[in-house]
């Protein structure tokens, strides 16, 4: 399967960062790769960015509302990001679960609201400090597993997985690659078990700390479908030092 390499700007990125979309696209075009890219952005940014990456470097969202329209003030729906050009979501980041209270079944609803919109849908899943600390990393990301994804009708709901550990994620400490291999393999049998064969063509991406130093080596386990990627996916010459990797 080939890999995906995405960038999450989470709540980063003005108009002025626009030229910097531009380099990420021009360095992306500039040679053969042996990965998909893919660059989520602020809601703000999604159009004016898919019109300087002029079709090079896709565009995704970073979260999205479970219904299509409505009294919601403030929110976005999956079919606005898909009006304004992005072909992806990310669901479920930890910082999104945590500081806004998101639980599965909600992380679950709007991975389908995605799936109907028609993009692609990224969810996240990470265990806490304390978690793995107990011996618990392995059931935990199960559980979110298990409560945040959906079946729709003809296959399920879902285009990729992203393990974040949130001790990992912009502490400079990401796992070793023993943890990162155990922890694939299990969401792996956990999505076969899940959606039998459709469970094996889901992406499983790693996230938290990825920088030109370790994405190599994390990119060389087996099990690691891609990467998610978030500070070192801010400037052009960081996020391409890791595209050069693949
Ligand atoms: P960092 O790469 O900054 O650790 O962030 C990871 C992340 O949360 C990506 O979604």
């Amino acid at each position: 399967m080939r890999q995906l390499i995405a960038g999450n700007w989470k709540m980063h990125g003005l108009s002025d960062q626009l030229p910097e979309i531009e380099l990420m696209a021009a360095c992306v075009a500039s040679r053969p790769l042996h990965a998909d890219v893919l660059l989520c952005v602020p809601a703000t940014l999604i159009s004016r960015a898919v019109q300087v990456a002029a079709g090079r470097l896709p565009m995704g969202g970073e979260d999205c509302h479970a219904e299509a329209s409505g009294s919601f003030t403030g929110d976005v729906s999956a079919e606005m990001l898909k009006d304004a050009g992005a072909t992806t979501v990310i669901v479920g980041h930890s910082e999104r679960r945590r500081l806004h209270q998101e639980t599965d079944a909600v992380v679950a609803a709007k991975a389908l609201a995605g799936f109907r919109a028609g993009l692609s849908i990224i969810v996240c899943i990470g265990e806490t400090q304390e978690q793995r600390s107990n011996g618990r990393a392995l059931t935990s990301c199960a559980s979110q597993l298990a409560g945040s994804l959906f079946s729709a009708p003809s296959k399920p709901a879902v285009t990729a997985i992203a393990y974040e550990p949130l001790w990992a994620i912009g502490s400079g400490h990401p796992p070793s690659s023993e943890q990162v291999t155990e922890m694939h393999q299990h969401i792996r049998s956990c999505l076969m078990t899940q959606f039998g064969g459709f469970g094996s063509a889901i992406r499983i991406l790693y996230g938290g700390s990825v920088t030109s130093d370790n994405a190599a080596e994390i990119l060389s386990i087996p099990e690691v479908g891609g990467l998610l990627i978030g500070g070192a996916s801010l400037k052009a010459d960081k996020f391409d030092a890791i595209l050069g990797l693949t």
